[in-house]
């Protein structure tokens, strides 16, 4: 860029009361609540649709709901959340079970009593289960009465080691290709383990998928003539109006990208992860007998495969179809050019997100938040959650 006036940008009669950058559920969120508060919005995003990572699309052949970023269960057991997302959307009677494969074999997730009396052909109880898994987590687990210092000592504190071996440590490895002990312990802490026969996935209160998809739920949400929408706009490419240069200091932003390219990447990058997938389409009406199958051995070079229809088992005419749609999930490190999915959060990342937050305090009338903004591994509840929050702390004051 050599002269300033080949900048796009809106006069000042077009300036919303808030620009908000991304289209996923934080920014929309955060436009919900401003056009309640009777503020004007604009809502651009790069991408040619709503919806962030939770974007989904019917399938034209099949008629089956693909969630083009990987699979997205909703579940929360934070009422305030629960309720706001009911204004938007209703929620199916969906409970998420996951299965794994290891060594030929099918076991239930998160480890459960199911999974550790199939693994050591036992007949454990409860309390037989636990004292083995005491046992076994002697060593690796990190000091007695500590917090655990890293995902390793994390899992081995949960499940011990030879169940730690089978389930996590070939698993984690594929998914995050960085040494389990130089990853936080948070990754697997919201994993849980029970000592039941209870395969539910999570232990919310809530849980469901939104009846008529993700994408029609976040269109609700700013169904509203005081909210405007912009695709395919970058913030920083400055040939269209919504751009950094041409809003920063003139109107409230809201900016829920990545935080190392807002500042261009000066104080370097934070690690990422990011996700690839391959689709196989299989005549068959069902390919796994569940929506999620998991390969936990290094064999397999995929994470865990997607059979899509069977996250809406409601929908019975697909259902019952002789066709499927199945994804396997690849993981590896992002560049630039790639979709950061999952945040790394290694000590140097931790102290490099420290620096960029001291530099977001310079900036004028900009607000940043979501998963990107914040480096931040955030469930679609905690998403909305830190939204609504942030929303009447940070936003509010400035409109
Ligand atoms: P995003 O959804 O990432 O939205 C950010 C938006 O900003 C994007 O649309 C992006 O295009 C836009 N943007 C970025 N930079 C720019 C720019 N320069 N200009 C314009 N627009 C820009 N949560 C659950 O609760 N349950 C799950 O099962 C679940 N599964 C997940 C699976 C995967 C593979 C991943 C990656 C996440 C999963 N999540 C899940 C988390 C969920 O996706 C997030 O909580 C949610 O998407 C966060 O919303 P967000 O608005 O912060 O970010
Ligand atoms: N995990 C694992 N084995 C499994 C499933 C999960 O080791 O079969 C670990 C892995 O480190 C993963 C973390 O638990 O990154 C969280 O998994 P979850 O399925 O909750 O997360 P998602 O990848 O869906 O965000």
């Amino acid at each position: 860029m050599t002269d300033k006036q080949e900048i796009a940008s809106p006069t000042d009669s077009e300036l919303p009361d808030l620009v908000v950058v991304g289209a996923g559920l934080f920014g929309l969120t955060i436009a919900q609540q401003a056009a309640e508060n009777d503020h004007t919005v604009r809502v651009i995003d790069a991408r040619p649709h709503i919806g962030g990572n939770a974007y989904s699309y019917f399938d034209k052949q099949t008629g089956i709901e693909i969630h083009q970023y990987g699979a997205h269960l909703f579940h929360t057991s934070d009422e305030r959340v629960w309720a706001y997302a009911n204004r938007f959307t209703r929620f199916t009677g969906y409970v998420h079970h996951v299965y794994a494969t290891h060594d030929g074999e099918v076991y239930p997730l998160p480890v459960n009593l199911g999974t550790i009396n199939q693994f050591f052909h036992a007949h454990y109880s409860p309390a037989q289960a636990a004292e083995l898994i005491k046992k076994q987590s002697q060593e690796g687990a990190g000091e007695q009465g500590a917090e655990p210092k890293n995902l390793e000592e994390q899992g081995i504190r949960l499940i011990g080691r030879p169940l730690f071996e089978a389930f996590v440590k070939n698993y984690t490895a594929k998914q995050w290709q960085t040494d389990t002990k130089d990853l936080p312990a948070s990754i697997i802490r919201r994993l849980p383990v029970r000592l039941t026969y209870d395969n539910r996935y999570f232990s919310d209160t809530h849980e469901g998928l939104p009846a008529d998809g993700y994408t029609a739920w976040m269109a609700r949400m700013i169904d509203d003539p005081k909210i405007c929408l912009t695709l395919g706009a970058d913030f920083f490419d400055t040939t269209q109006p919504w751009n950094k240069q041409a809003l920063v200091g003139r109107v409230p932003v809201v900016y829920t990208g990545p935080v190392d390219r807002y500042f261009d990447y000066s104080l370097g990058q934070l690690t990422w992860r990011t996700v690839e997938f391959t689709e196989h389409r299989y005549h068959e009406q069902d390919h796994f007998g569940t929506a999620v199958m998991n390969f936990v051995d290094a064999d397999v070079p995929y994470t865990r495969s997607i059979e899509f229809k069977n996250f809406n088992p409601e929908r019975k005419k697909i259902a019952q179809e002789p066709e499927t749609v199945v994804w396997d999930e690849y993981s590896r490190f992002a560049g630039k050019e790639d979709e950061p999915y999952y945040p790394v959060n290694t000590p140097d990342d931790k102290r490099l997100f420290a620096r960029y937050t001291d530099l977001e305090k310079d900036e004028p009338r900009v607000v940043f938040g979501g998963r990107l903004g914040n480096y931040a591994y955030l469930n679609m509840d905690q998403t909305i959650a830190s939204a609504l929050d942030t929303f009447t702390d940070c936003v509010l004051p400035l409109l």
